[in-house]
């Protein structure tokens, strides 16, 4: 598997990054590959030539924004005792004590900033499991709530984010009525990027630390396009972008990965309405959840996080699902009279 660190680097590199610019333009109007071209910017050709072949190789690009400074594995060379990277070519050292074991280095970017990463790891075999935990995402007033059937263990994750959302939301519209520039606005919701990213980094560990110490899976619901169409709402009252539970779940899936954890999806209807003791269909009241049937009564996030982890995954399932979800239309809908 491959994966980017971003790392600080302490450097002053704008001298470099402005020559890297002006490779990136000439390569764009002159479709140019040969570093001789360039030779008089004066940039290192092993960087030299990652820019180059990046710009002169896409059409599609017709102008310049960021460019960053692209040094190749060959380029980098590995201090294992020190836990370092020597960089030759911009004679500049990276600390990667914090990263985790990896089999090799295969490309560094920089910017003004930092250093990214990027290197193969070598993924544990899979774990075998016998049980999964199921994680309901955008719940009422968290963003995840994880259920284990088996033991009926319920934890609830980022019970903040609505507020983060709230916050910034009401920091636009304030700049809205104060007629401040598109770029402020920019800026904060950047702001509010950065801490919903940080926050699903934090969750996506909890929860992949708890399922492998529960020596469990991980069972989500596949986001479809419809649902997210229905829960993506423009209001402030919406806890979350819908980007960002893919982004979760993005996070999750690399490291369970990284742990031997196995992570798979399930179909998402009716995870809410259904069940998680019988399977018929029971009322969902706010936060509460009531069986007709079999008198169910339990927290609507938990009893829809026991539905995901009990329910076959699409693997487990080829096929049946169709048939499952006509099952549950059956279920929903008022009988028809039939005409007498
Ligand atoms: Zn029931």
């Amino acid at each position: 598997m491959l994966l980017t660190y971003k790392v600080k680097h302490n450097r002053d590199l704008s001298v470099e990054l402005v020559k890297a610019r002006k490779i990136a333009e000439y390569a764009i109007e002159h479709r140019s590959r040969s570093s001789a071209d360039v030779r008089h910017i004066g940039l290192k050709s092993a960087i030299a030539n990652q820019i180059l072949r990046k710009y002169s190789r896409n059409m599609a690009l017709k102008s310049v924004r960021s460019v960053v400074l692209t040094v190749p594995a060959q380029s980098i060379r590995l201090i294992p005792e020190t836990r370092t990277i020597y960089i030759a070519c911009l004679k500049l050292d990276l600390d990667i004590r914090y990263l985790p074991q990896f089999e090799k280095v295969n490309q560094i970017e920089l910017d003004h900033e930092f250093a990214f990463v990027t290197v193969t790891i070598n993924e544990p075999p899979l774990q075998e499991v016998e049980h999964w935990i199921g994680i309901d995402l955008n719940s009422t007033g968290h963003i995840a709530v994880i259920g284990n059937p088996t033991t009926g263990k319920i934890q609830k994750f980022g019970k903040e984010a609505p507020h983060i959302h709230r916050k910034y939301s009401k920091m636009r519209r304030h700049l809205y009525i104060e007629g401040h520039s598109r770029i402020a606005k920019k800026k904060i919701q950047r702001k509010e990027n950065r801490k919903t990213k940080d926050l699903n980094h934090k969750i996506s560990r909890a929860i992949v630390n708890e399922a492998a110490q529960q020596a469990c899976g991980i069972k989500m619901e596949k986001l479809s396009d419809i649902r997210q169409t229905a829960r993506q709402s423009r209001s402030s009252r919406a806890p979350l972008h819908s980007w960002s539970f893919y982004q979760l779940q993005t996070m999750i899936e690399y490291k369970a990965k990284l742990l031997g954890v196995p992570v798979a999806y399930v179909a998402p209807q009716y995870t809410s309405q259904q069940c998680s003791r019988c399977g018929l269909l029971g009322t969902r009241n706010g936060k509460d959840f009531m069986c007709p049937h079999c008198g169910h009564v339990d927290h609507a996030d938990a009893n829809a996080s026991f539905n995901i982890a009990l329910r076959p995954s699409f693997e487990e399932s080829d096929g049946r699902l169709h048939q499952d979800r006509d099952w549950c239309k059956g279920r929903i809908d008022t009988p028809q009279e039939a005409p007498s």
